[in-house]
């Protein structure tokens, strides 16, 4: 996959840095934002997480381990991958640091070249840790598993409310018509009433609580899950 799409956000408080890291991270395709301070970060990154955030120690404002430790407890950001650059390379710092969650130790002065190089490790073993996981707002799903998550919380559901979900999950915001649902779920093995889907889907909805709201019916069309 080419890193084209992936964002990279940078908290740090040198200008120079930054810019290095900047110049670095763009020629090799990512697209980059730059924070300045831990409350800039912190006010923007909930409404839309990077695909990596590159965190500084010493900040004005703050220090890099408590913008991770409060990352952390916000559940859209849980899986974003952090990497701390910091002058301070004690084995204390990078022990505190991974614990606190962050997934990676860079000590300055580094080269773009390894900054860059850490990226794309990090990056890659997150894809691979998350590719199998369907995600619809706070709503998790992991087909491998069949297992569904709200907000952090296992929703027990039925085979057949389970393969609804994933299927709406698959592709947010497309509509699908109840026959193209009873097709995928029972695969022409049995008569299915269109009505049967729409019970399904309201226990479904009941199951889900304040997200059932996110599956929605077209009138005449079938149903989504909200982008
Ligand atoms: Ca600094």
């Amino acid at each position: 996959m080419k890193p084209v799409d992936e964002r990279i956000a940078i908290l740090e408080d040198e200008p120079d840095i930054r810019a290095l890291m900047r110049a670095a991270l763009e020629r090799a395709g990512y697209r980059v934002e730059e924070y300045a301070t831990a409350s800039q970060l912190l006010s923007h990154i909930e409404n839309s997480p990077p695909s990596l955030l590159i965190l500084d120690i010493m900040l004005p404002d703050s220090d890099g381990f408590e913008v991770c430790r409060q990352i952390r407890s916000c559940p859209r950001c849980s899986e974003l991958p952090i990497i701390i650059v910091s002058a301070r390379g004690e084995e204390v710092d990078r022990v505190l640091g991974l614990e606190l969650g962050a997934d990676d130790y860079v000590v300055k002065p580094f080269s773009p070249r390894e900054l860059v190089a850490r990226v794309k490790a990090n990056l890659r073993r997150t894809r691979a840790r998350t590719s199998a996981i369907l995600k619809a707002g706070p709503i998790e799903i992991y087909p491998e598993k069949a297992e569904v998550f709200v907000e952090g919380k296992h929703i027990d559901l039925t085979f057949v409310e389970f393969q609804l979900l994933v299927a709406l999950a698959e592709k947010p915001g497309r509509v699908f018509s109840r026959p193209q649902l009873i097709d995928r779920i029972w695969k022409g093995e049995k008569i299915v009433l269109e009505r049967t889907i729409d019970v399904h889907i309201k226990k479904l909805r009941d199951k889900l609580g304040e997200f059932g709201r996110m599956i929605k019916s077209i009138r005449g069309m079938g149903y989504k899950i909200e982008e």
